[in-house]
């Protein structure tokens, strides 16, 4: 991360093709080295539902509190890693600085994940990207939960759908609490083509899940049978 910090934004494009985003070091062509995507990738024992961490160690079929109490309508999220450094760095700079080696190297590690986390279940039939409103995705010029989904499109061959839109120009949900935050969210997507019954979300970030949880009602609304999502870094 700190070699890369101190070069230029154009030297930084033209290495991020073979070199890792994190460390820099050379001769990769995934973008992020082996040693780095076992650094940042998930160890901890999470959620079989919403990966949020949990503490059991031996437990197979765990789910935390908050899942058992009240499911929410998605079957499971896969993460590539937790949120914390330097992933939360990495997102920060693809988000606001136009890194974006970032989403390639992170894509990759979550595909892994993917991977690993259908060996008993098949595949969805289509991934769909969270939609930023207009407003946020002409201020930032892209949406980085769609850079990955391309990715992803491409690695796993599953067909990637811009199903839904954002209708509602929603505040950041930071510290906001959790009724909060599912009001603010309340009808801020629409549905404009019919999906397959069994889709995945990507999100580059989950943390409480309201976003993810809002779009999955309303494709489960529309014919969806099964929603999972698959994000970058859950808290
Ligand atoms: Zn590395
Ligand atoms: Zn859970």
């Amino acid at each position: 991360m700190s070699f890369f910090h101190k070069l230029s934004k154009p030297l930084k494009a033209v290495l991020a093709l073979s070199h890792c985003s994190f460390c820099g070091s050379p001769h990769t062509s995934t973008g992020i080295c082996d040693p780095c995507q076992d650094a940042v990738s998930l160890k901890d024992s999470s959620c079989h539902r919403c990966a949020s961490p949990i503490n059991t160690q031996s437990d197979l079929d765990s789910y935390c509190g908050r899942c058992q109490k009240k499911p929410p309508p998605f079957d499971r999220v896969i993460t590539a890693s937790r949120y914390q450094f330097p992933v939360d760095k990495a997102l920060g700079e693809l988000k606001f600085n136009n890194q974006l080696h970032y989403a390639r190297s992170l894509a990759h590690l979550l595909q892994k994940q993917i991977k690993s986390s259908y060996t008993t279940s098949s595949l969805p039939e289509a991934i769909v990207a969270i939609p930023l409103h207009t407003k946020r995705l002409n201020s930032r010029g892209f949406n980085q939960s769609e850079l990955i989904a391309q990715h992803l499109e491409k690695a796993l061959q599953i067909p990637r759908q811009k199903a839904l839109v954002r209708v509602k120009d929603t505040p950041h949900q930071v510290g906001l609490s959790e009724k909060q935050r599912r009001k603010n969210l309340t009808n801020a997507f629409k549905l404009q083509q019919p999906l397959p019954r069994k889709i995945a979300l990507i999100d580059d970030v989950v943390t409480t899940g309201s976003t993810v949880s809002e779009a999955a009602r309303l494709c489960l609304k529309h014919g969806v049978q099964s929603v999972d999502v698959w994000c970058l870094a859950k808290t």
